[in-house]
């Protein structure tokens, strides 16, 4: 890694849950954080992007925010461009931005509509937003003004468990893990690490509908380790992702899940 005064890490769906842990961490860690939302509301410090970079600024950080839908073609070129603009360079790309299905719907009755947006926002957006971002990463990373470049992306353990009531939601994570090796496999000729992260089930605004249901699952046993997963979990993950720790393990997946991958019997 560079100087950390001088690394500008990304961070999509950055000003809540999962993303607004890993974006407190990266600035704790020296990077000079993009928070990237959907909805960004400068007048509105007390919640949402700008309450990340208003707490990271508090703390001696230093982040940016960059409103950006990244299911759009143009924002995600616009996002892209941004960061060459004003830092000329890109030392670690987190893909975390992700929807739920508006509606949990049988498989057998689910709508095409509710697909489209899954997977325009939870694959499509990431694996083209890393397209973009990964040419730009091999310019800097050949011209030396980046060392190694990284590449995250947020998956699920949905990547390989079966919830027939949100298929659209399992198959588009399923998507995002081969995205994963795709990339790692491509890039590696330029020493681009690219690696998985698997959150179980972590506390946040997504899961905040459903935590009865997970409160009584957890308290039954369904997680060898009896509690809700944190944002700073799948954080702690991402920043050792980030020092390097992780790049000869590129293509691979590191769940954050409190054992659910066990099998038990
Ligand atoms: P969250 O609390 O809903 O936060 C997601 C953030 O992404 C929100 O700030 C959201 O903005 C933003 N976002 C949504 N659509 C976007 C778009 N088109 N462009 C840019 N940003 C967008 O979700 P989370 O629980 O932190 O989840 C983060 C990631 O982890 C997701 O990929 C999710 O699938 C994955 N994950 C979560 C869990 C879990 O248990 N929480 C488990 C496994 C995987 P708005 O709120 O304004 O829409």
């Amino acid at each position: 890694m560079s100087e950390p005064e001088e690394c500008v890490a990304l961070v999509t769906g950055a000003g809540q849950g999962i993303g607004r842990g890993i974006a407190m961490q990266l600035a704790r860690d020296g990077y000079t954080v993009v928070v990237n939302d959907v909805v960004a509301d400068p007048q509105d410090t007390a919640s949402g992007a700008y309450e990340v970079k208003r707490t990271i600024e508090q703390a001696g950080g230093r982040a940016v925010v960059f409103k950006a839908d990244i299911s759009s073609p143009r924002d995600r070129e616009a996002m892209v461009e941004y960061v060459a603009g004003e830092f000329a360079r890109l030392d670690l790309l987190v893909n975390n931005a992700g929807v739920a299905p508006k509606e949990r719907m049988d498989i057998l009755e689910a709508t095409e509509e509710s697909y489209d947006r899954v997977m325009s926002i939870n694959l499509k957006g990431p694996y083209f937003l890393t397209q973009r971002a990964a040419r730009r990463m091999v310019q800097w990373q050949e011209d030396g003004t980046v060392g190694t470049p990284r590449i995250v992306f947020i998956s699920s353990i949905s990547a390989y468990t079966s919830s027939p009531s949100r298929g659209e939601y399992c198959v588009s994570k399923a998507g995002v893990s081969m995205a994963v090796k795709l990339y790692a496999d491509r890039l590696a000729e330029y020493g681009i690490p690219v690696l998985e992260v698997r959150p179980g089930i972590i506390l946040t605004p997504m899961t905040s509908v459903v935590k009865g249901k997970y409160d009584k699952l957890i308290a039954e046993g369904l997680l060898p380790l009896k509690r809700w997963g944190r944002p700073e979990d799948v954080a702690r993950v991402v920043s050792a992702i980030g020092r390097g720790d992780l790049d000869y393990s590129t293509g691979q997946a590191i769940e954050v899940g409190g054992g659910f991958g066990i099998r038990r019997l």
